[in-house]
């Protein structure tokens, strides 16, 4: 035990200022692989004294709450090393592998566990066969590719049981969007597998960097889970509420939209944060919101429909004109796209072929001036 510490100590005092840094590399790397070895003799010890009892001489109770305390860890640690130091005493190509250095505790920890899962489940040679294989695999995969192939074999092995923890886990399923102070929201959630597969096949797609994207790949993964949103929205196959469809409600003074001096902000239904006036412009502009204009004296004097306020006749022109984003070097195609006034309805503009362009989302922002500064700010 000596020798093992002053080896300690003098790396301990070792000048790594001297040292070339390749080989601190290697160093490094070298002591993570033998603490592991370490970690298997300490276990093999472990094993020795939950069997002895010795662990009651200072009045604990059980072999895991003696190295809770002694061992400086948490209970959940200690029983975890406890469980395995166990369970390696009738796993001996596992305890052989890890005692040599050629599988981690990681590795260890999800070998074990599987095997004594399905130890009532397989005839003796079998089960020493599978052994032989998970150890195989656990010295040529990290432990996440491990996990996968642990997995599967338990699904060989008990597929009722696979089924009965694929279940458990779907009952933790949440999904919660809570207000913080200034208007935004956060989200915050658990989904299983088959659920989180399905989200991230959908926002992927959308997720994409454009050319030249500022965005950090998290605002590109929020973007895109709001235009799945504006997608449903949009398509209008949405179930009924209240006898309506889900829409988006913009609620927005005239005078505001008129960039009059001194207008009040307007607001979206669903949000308590009020908007600015240019981004009420930019909603209203192809407006597949519902709006609701009113005057000073918020009576309303525009309610437009739950509808695009550009007819189908005219989207499908402009469409078949267009055929995609009309910003230079953007092909995005139509499905993406809104169709943007060049001059704003409420400035005149009229709802044509001559006024009426296709934008898509992000060229949309940028022609409606206060938000360019906003999409072109980046990470
Ligand atoms: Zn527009
Ligand atoms: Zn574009």
């Amino acid at each position: 035990m000596g020798s093992l510490q002053s080896a300690i100590d003098e790396l301990a005092a070792e000048d790594l200022t001297r040292v070339p840094v390749v080989r601190i590399a290697d160093d490094a790397l070298d002591q993570f692989r033998e603490s592991e070895r370490l970690q298997a003799q300490a276990l093999r010890r472990l094993a020795v004294v939950d069997e002895a009892g010795v662990w009651a001489d200072d009045g604990s109770l059980s072999s895991k709450a003696w190295l809770r305390r002694h061992g400086r860890m948490t209970a959940g640690a200690a029983s975890e090393r406890v469980r395995i130091a166990r369970r390696l005493g009738d796993q001996p190509r596992t305890r052989g592998a890890f005692e040599a250095g050629d599988i981690g505790y990681e590795h260890v920890r999800q070998v074990t566990r599987v095997l004594a899962d399905s130890r009532e489940r397989l005839e003796p040679e079998k089960w020493d066969e599978a052994e032989a294989m998970l150890v195989d695999v656990a010295r040529d995969h990290d432990p996440g590719s491990l996990r996968q192939v642990c997995e599967h074999f338990r699904h060989v092995v008990d597929a009722d049981g696979f089924q009965q923890s694929e279940a458990e886990r779907y009952d933790r399923r949440r999904f919660d969007m809570s207000p913080i102070l200034d208007g935004m929201e956060t989200i915050d959630g658990l989904l299983d597998a088959e659920g989180s597969a399905m989200v991230k096949s959908a926002l992927d797609p959308l997720a994409k960097p454009r050319p030249n994207d500022t965005r950090t790949p998290s605002q590109r993964r929020a973007d895109a889970l709001v235009e799945l949103a504006r997608r449903a929205l949009d398509r209008g196959d949405l179930p009924m509420s209240g006898g309506e469809r889900p829409h988006l409600n913009l609620t927005v003074d005239l005078v505001t939209l008129e960039r009059r001096a001194g207008a009040p902000a307007a607001e979206l239904g669903r949000s308590d944060q009020p908007i600015s006036g240019e981004t009420a412009r930019r909603l209203a502009c192809d407006a597949r919101v519902s709006r609701i204009i009113t005057d000073g004296a918020s009576q309303p004097i525009d309610v437009g429909r739950a509808t695009r306020s550009i007819p189908p006749a005219l989207r499908r022109a402009i469409t078949a004109r267009d055929k995609h984003c009309t910003a230079p070097g953007c092909d995005r195609p139509p499905e993406w796209c809104d169709g943007h006034h060049d001059i704003h309805w409420i400035d005149g503009g009229e709802t044509s072929t001559a006024n009426v362009r296709l934008l898509c989302r992000h060229h949309h922002h940028l022609e409606h001036p206060e938000l360019k500064d906003e999409w072109a700010r980046g990470p």
